[in-house]
């Protein structure tokens, strides 16, 4: 591999397959090396669907960037010619009235600020339009017609073909071991069988494996497992949008939120909460407590699907920042390494506009989202500055 603008990707999920296409399409030579296949099965980016909104409290910067991803969605749609992402909307329930301060308020109030037309739950209407919903639970909400879901696994498949139609080289059964340095610059990468692959740039972007490649990076980002359950109920088109959103239930204080049933009529819910910090490599399994935990949910808001059996569980890792918000940036210490990760559960959604705020990072361009994703100090965790931002 020359060594001009030649560009190695270390990871093919999401954050790296938009990096990129991007890069190649600002002229770069790029390779992504993953494992593979490309998706890979433990990866992040592979799973039935992710949600997509534009709502994030009263975080204008989070909600500009999940419009701006919105209208990408729209954009891949139309290229891909068949519908990855789903505009079925996004319906929020509260139990308790919706008052200033609390991610529901805010995010309504940001958003109809900005002139978007959310639907308030007026009473009676959970009942009327969304009747498998427990009504007498949630009492407050909105609907916000302009978000939906994306079928993760289908969509990164594209991303890699997309990548490879645009130049890129894919190459599976690489597992970066190491990164390869000379002097104060990172020239490339070497797999666990020796292998080199050398690059004027590294950009990793290897989601819950990045800290092991950089051990340097463990004190603020690190992989936490959060549980995901799928049913398979009898009759699907009744857990389908219009009557049946994407949904959030008092999802800042209880985490709980899932998905309308998909074309094979399998029903997503999952939990985004503290989760449990675990190795990257750590079995995918969940508790029989998280289990009972979605049942108890189950019972109370969608009594439907309460003693419905499981039709599959697992444990899907998050890799968190310390302070929640993406790491895309340039080592400032080391030349030509580039670091593009740190969903924190909340990134697929952003896919059509992440290429860009990566390629900036490598050409050192700012824009209005360098400093919230800057390669960056731990700070002070206070349990206040634990924000909610979703799933
Ligand atoms: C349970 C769950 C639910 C989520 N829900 C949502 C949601 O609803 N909405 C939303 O917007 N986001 C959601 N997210 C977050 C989103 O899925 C992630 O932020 C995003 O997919 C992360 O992408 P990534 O490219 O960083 O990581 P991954 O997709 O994990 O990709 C990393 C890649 O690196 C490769 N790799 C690993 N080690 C090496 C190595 N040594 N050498 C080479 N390659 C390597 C892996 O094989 C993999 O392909 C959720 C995440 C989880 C886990």
């Amino acid at each position: 591999m020359a060594t001009d603008n030649s560009v190695l990707v270390i990871g093919a999920g999401v954050f790296g397959l938009t990096a990129a296409r991007e890069l190649q399409q600002r002229g770069y030579r790029v390779t992504v090396a993953d494992p593979g296949p490309v998706p890979h099965p433990l990866a992040a980016s592979n799973d039935l669907s992710r949600m997509v909104r534009m709502d994030y409290g009263g975080d204008g910067l989070y909600s500009s960037l999940g419009a701006d991803a919105i209208d990408g969605w729209h954009r891949w749609n139309t290229n891909w010619g068949r519908e990855l992402y789903h505009e079925d909307g996004f319906l929020l329930m509260s139990s308790v009235p919706m008052a200033v301060g609390s991610f529901e308020q805010d995010s309504y109030s940001l958003l109809t600020g900005r002139g978007f037309p959310l639907e308030k739950l007026a009473p009676g209407d959970l009942a009327n339009k969304y009747p498998r919903w427990n009504s007498g639970h949630y009492i407050d909400g909105y609907f916000n017609p302009r978000a939906g879901w994306a079928e993760a696994g289908e969509i990164t498949a594209s991303l890699a073909l997309d990548a490879q139609n645009s130049g890129v080289s894919i190459v599976t059964g690489f597992t970066a071991s190491g990164l390869l340095q000379e002097g104060n610059k990172v020239v490339g990468a070497v797999s666990s069988d020796g292998t080199e692959l050398r690059a004027e740039w590294v950009v990793v972007a290897a989601g819950v494996w990045t800290p092991i490649l950089l051990p340097e990076l463990s004190d603020r980002m690190w992989p936490v497992g959060q549980p995901i359950f799928y049913f398979k109920p009898q009759d699907p088109d009744a857990y389908r949008a219009p009557s049946f959103p994407p949904w959030g239930a008092d999802i800042p204080r209880s985490g709980w939120y899932g998905f309308p049933a998909n074309s094979e009529g399998v029903f997503k819910m999952a939990n985004h909460g503290r989760g449990t910090r675990v190795h990257a490599d750590a079995e995918r399994v969940i508790s029989p407590e998280q289990e009972a935990h979605c049942r108890e949910f189950l019972a109370q808001s969608l009594p439907s699907l309460a003693s419905l059996p499981f039709h599959g569980t697992k444990m899907c890792l998050y890799c968190d920042t310390w302070d929640g918000d993406f790491w895309i940036a340039r080592d400032p210490e080391r030349h030509g390494l580039v670091v593009v990760t740190g969903g924190s559960g909340h990134a697929f959604k952003f896919a059509p506009v992440l290429g860009g705020l990566a390629a900036d990072a490598l050409e050192g361009v700012e824009n209005a989202y360098s400093e919230r994703f800057a390669w960056r100090a731990m700070g002070e965790i206070k349990s206040e500055d634990i924000r909610y931002t979703g799933e």
